[in-house]
Parts: structure tokens; sequence; C-alpha cells
């Protein structure tokens, strides 16, 4: 006998409006395809948004590297300590930086998503890194505020969740069983679909390999709906992104005008270069009017007013990001940075009110109300989670 109801939320990273509009995805199925007004910054971001309804500001996710030497888990590592010797043309490599990072994360015991991209090692131990935990698992948010898992753990709901550190093929998989299993009744699905956002970094907007990938997840979600539908009267479809994708067209060396001041690292200053935007610690008394006085300059991008942060939700009361925010212009890549030492044909993390950032969401029921933006997500899930608990 057929299960009554079961609600699907579809992830797919970097799925923009942009690219949804110019292709034609499951028309028949989705009778609701709308734009999602996305948050500045990146998945580190995005996601703890998406989990609990809440701004930057009171989950306090941003980005992974904030200038805390104090209690920066780095310092005093000996195996740290190594790596600044290795000449930089080995421990620059990607594949050196990967196994390097793994050996870290084991080390500080990390169960969220650890990466330490490009961040120098000769750097490393004057900074924190602000996601340690699993965002899906309890206490995962850095502020404590609870996220929609929490919410269907807490009220014993049965209730799937991709695992974030498997293939995109196996979750499929694990959840087509877990619909299948008489022994389960499920109630709400949340699936994470990885490999979009790095095809867009890989190949930009445009590009064969992106039509292939949205021809592959029609034919995926296809399937997936057939076998909920074998076992479930209702199928609750649901699809959104957290961001969209920006087309590179421009290099800037941002770093280096930095470096060309008097100013010290870690004696006058602290930056992290994410690739999108700088973020700023002002440590001696004038370095804040040099570094603003590079960056006035600067027509690639432009420094973040007060106002700007508060209104996009990441004004962090203790400054823990940053004292200055400079973000680029769409389609401008900060070359080096801390996250990459060379330029990739997509990148997101600009201005989210540009067109290129803005999310998407769809569905195949009618709801009375509408998310705008990726906060609005938490409620919808609620809502989900609470229709089939009645
Ligand atoms: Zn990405």
């Amino acid at each position: 006998m057929k299960k009554e109801s079961v609600s699907l939320s579809i992830f797919i990273d970097a799925l923009g409006w942009e690219i949804l509009q110019s292709h034609s995805f499951l028309d028949d199925e989705l009778i609701h395809k709308q734009d999602l007004r996305t948050i500045f910054g990146y998945s580190a971001t995005c996601d703890p948004t998406i989990l609990t309804g809440a701004l930057p500001r009171d989950h306090g996710h941003f980005s992974f590297y904030a200038y805390d030497p104090e209690h920066s888990p780095f310092k005093g590592s000996p195996f740290i300590q190594m790596m600044r010797l290795v000449p930089k043309a080995l421990s620059s490599r990607n594949r050196v930086r990967n196994i390097a990072g793994r050996i870290i994360r084991r080390r500080l015991d990390y169960t969220g998503y650890f990466n330490i991209y490009n961040m120098p090692f000769k750097l490393l131990h004057m900074f924190d890194y602000t996601e340690k935990k699993d965002l899906y698992q309890k206490g995962g948010i850095n502020s404590g505020i609870p996220t929609i898992t929490d919410y269907a753990r807490d009220n014993n709901v049965d209730f799937f969740l991709a695992d974030w550190k498997a293939g995109e093929e196996e979750n499929l998989g694990n959840l087509k069983d877990a619909l299948g299993d008489e022994n389960r009744n499920i109630t709400f699905a949340y699936l994470y679909m990885a490999s979009m956002d790095a095809i867009l970094h890989q190949y930009g907007k445009d590009h064969p390999e992106v039509d292939k990938k949205m021809a592959w997840y029609e034919t995926q979600i296809r399937q997936l709906l057939s076998k909920a539908q074998e076992h479930y009267k209702e199928v609750r479809l649901f699809i959104f992104s957290d961001h969209g994708m920006t087309d590179v067209h421009t290099d800037f060396n941002l770093m280096k005008l930095i470096e060309q001041t008097p100013l010290k690292f870690g004696t006058d200053y602290a930056a992290v270069y994410d690739s999108t935007m700088a973020r700023f610690w002002f440590l001696s008394d004038d370095s804040e009017k040099i570094i603003r006085q590079v960056l006035e300059n600067v027509n690639e991008g432009q420094i973040l007013s007060d106002s700007t942060l508060e209104k996009w939700g990441v004004d962090f009361p203790d400054k823990r990001f940053g004292d200055l925010f400079f973000l680029m212009n769409p389609g401008v890549l900060i070359v080096p940075s801390h996250m990459g030492e060379r330029t990739i044909a997509g990148m997101h993390g600009y201005s989210p009110d540009d067109k290129d950032s803005t999310a998407a969401f769809a569905s195949n029921v009618e709801l009375d109300t509408y998310p705008r933006g990726l906060e609005d997500l938490y409620s919808l899930f609620k809502q989900e989670i609470d229709r089939c608990m009645r």
C-alpha cells in the first residue's frame, strides 16, 4: 500500500536563476519557477542561512578564515612548521595542499568542510578556521542556533539527509533505496547535489558541459520522482540553489597593490583575499588610512559601506570577519588569492544584487507563500515537516 506524502527538497549548488531560465528543466513537472535572493558570501555563508533561516550576523558563519592569532588552531603545529620550509613551487601545488589539508583536518578533529585552499602556510598561525563542525549535525552552527535538521530530529520525523561528503550518484541511490524501504515512512528528504558548482567554476555559464549536466539532473530527478510516486500518494518536489555563477572576465592582483605599501602583514594589518573580496583587519594606527587610499583608487571593486553590510546581514557585531570589506565588481577575480593561485572560468560571491548571483527556486506544488530569499527556505522546510506530522 502506498504511503501518504513525501517532500523532496533538492539543493543544486550554484544553479542560478540565469542558468535555470536559459534551460528547459522538468518543465512538465515544475509548475512554479522563480528567482531567489542570495546572501553575500560563499557556500559557507549561504548554507547556514538555508539551514537556519538566519542571516550571517546571527548564525556567525561567513568565510572560512578570520584573523584571530590568539585562538588560531594552526599555531604551534609541527606539521605546519614543516610545511613552511617547503619551497613555494611545491607547497602551492593543489595536490600537495589537498594532502596537507587532509592531514591538518584529521589532526584538528574537524567534522566540517575543511580546505586550506591557497592560504600560505606561513600565515596560517594568525587565523582561525570558522567551520570546524559539520553544519548538518547537532550544534553545527557557530552561534548555537538550531537548524532544520535539528528540528526534524527533535520531532522524531523520519527524514532523509544526504551525506555532503558522498558523491551525487551515491546520495541519489541512497535516497531511492530509502523511498523504496518498506520499513520507512519518509516525510522530508534533503538531497544535496554539489557538482554543478564545480562544472560552472571550471567552464563558466555558457558551455556544453553545463547543458549536459542540466540534462543529467533532469533524468535523475525524473527517476527519483517515479520511484517516490511508486511508494507515496503525494510527492512534493522543491528544487533550490544557494547562489548563481558569474563568468570571470578579468583577473586582478589586489594582493600586490597592498604589499607595495610600507605596511607589514601581521604587524600593521591582516588580510584575507577571498576570490571576490578582500577583508582587512587594522592592527596599527596608520594602516586603515593607507589601505583605504589604495583601495579607493581601484576601479575594479569597491569598499562596502556599513549600511551595505547591514542590509546584507553581514554586519558582525565583533568585526570577526574584518574591519573593512572590499568587493570586486562582478566578473573580476582576485588572482592570486588565498582561495586560488590561478584564474577560473566562473565564480560566485559578488554583490547579491547582481543578476548572476541570484539563486533559483522551483516546485511541483502551489504554495500560499513563496520564499523570496535563502532565509525563507527554513520556514518552507519546517512547514513541510509540520504538515506531515499533522
Ligand atoms: Zn562554488
